[in-house]
């Protein structure tokens, strides 16, 4: 485990003398085992008090950034005061309950209806359609004579690639949705810049903590401008964190050095 030595002195060094902090937290984990199912997973008594105290503290800017739905995340969490981010970003609910969804942006939505119409004019035919829902849609062809099939299928397939993206195997389908350049590192920036403005850096200091691949993005993104840890077990684990932590334990002891500063 990280000594608490260590600990303190990359948070001492990294955090230094500054008045605001925004505290963001993956939750399954990193505050909560990971466990069977998600609806087991729930946070020790100890983690959720001391994370209560943070969330109230008037220095400390609070949210949960996850792989949960953002209403999922607020309840299993069940702390108000804290920002949830849900669906690693797509979705925000902000503690007086409005909230901000990803919109896809133009250019990936007309790269969509680019490549509906070239299929609509050279293989939507021989019972073969498409379904469109939203930013995403799905070329059928379950009912397309099995002489012609693999060859349309391998029509569609060519032109879906031609125009950029590549498709998913659905069963008797194609899908196809825009490849979104959105990830945990952008929601931080978005909540960042939404609470302290675009110069935040200068008022406020970044600490990030989280368990897994979603969560590089992150630390990358930050990567000398955050303080941020990863929690794994492994020594060996590849990280852009500032320092691994290798169980929920160290990350109670992270939790309450802020206190003790901060609150
Ligand atoms: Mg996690």
């Amino acid at each position: 485990m990280a000594s608490l030595a260590s600990i303190d002195a990359y948070l001492s060094s990294t955090i230094g003398d500054t008045e605001k902090l925004a505290l963001f937290l993956d939750y399954d984990g990193t505050l909560s085992p990971i466990s069977s199912h998600p609806d087991l997973a729930v946070m020790p008594p100890e983690t959720k008090t001391l994370l209560t105290r943070l969330a109230n503290c008037s220095k400390i800017y609070t949210a949960i950034i996850s792989g949960r739905q953002a209403d999922n995340a607020k309840s299993v969490v069940g702390i108000d005061n804290i920002t949830y981010a849900g669906s690693h970003g797509f979705e925000i609910v902000y503690p007086d309950s409005t909230r901000y969804k990803y919109e896809t942006p133009l250019q990936d939505k007309e790269e969509i209806s680019n490549i509906i119409q070239a299929l609509n004019n050279e293989v939507v035919r021989d019972g073969a359609w498409i379904e469109s829902k939203g930013d995403v849609f799905t070329y059928h062809y379950r009912d397309t004579p099995a002489e012609i099939r693999d060859q349309l299928v391998e029509q569609a397939r060519s032109i879906i690639t031609r125009l950029g993206l590549t498709p998913t195997n659905a069963i008797y389908g194609l899908e196809v949705q825009p490849e979104i350049d959105w990830h945990k590192g952008h929601a931080a920036k978005y909540l960042l810049e939404n609470k302290f403005g675009r110069d935040w850096n200068n008022s406020v200091k970044l600490i990030y903590i989280g368990d897994d691949t979603t969560d590089e993005n992150l630390m990358e993104m930050f990567r000398g401008r955050a303080t941020t840890f990863r929690v794994a077990a492994s020594k060996t684990v590849k990280t852009a964190a500032g320092l691994r932590l290798a169980s929920l334990d160290d990350v109670v002891d992270v939790l309450k050095w802020l206190e003790k500063k901060f609150c």
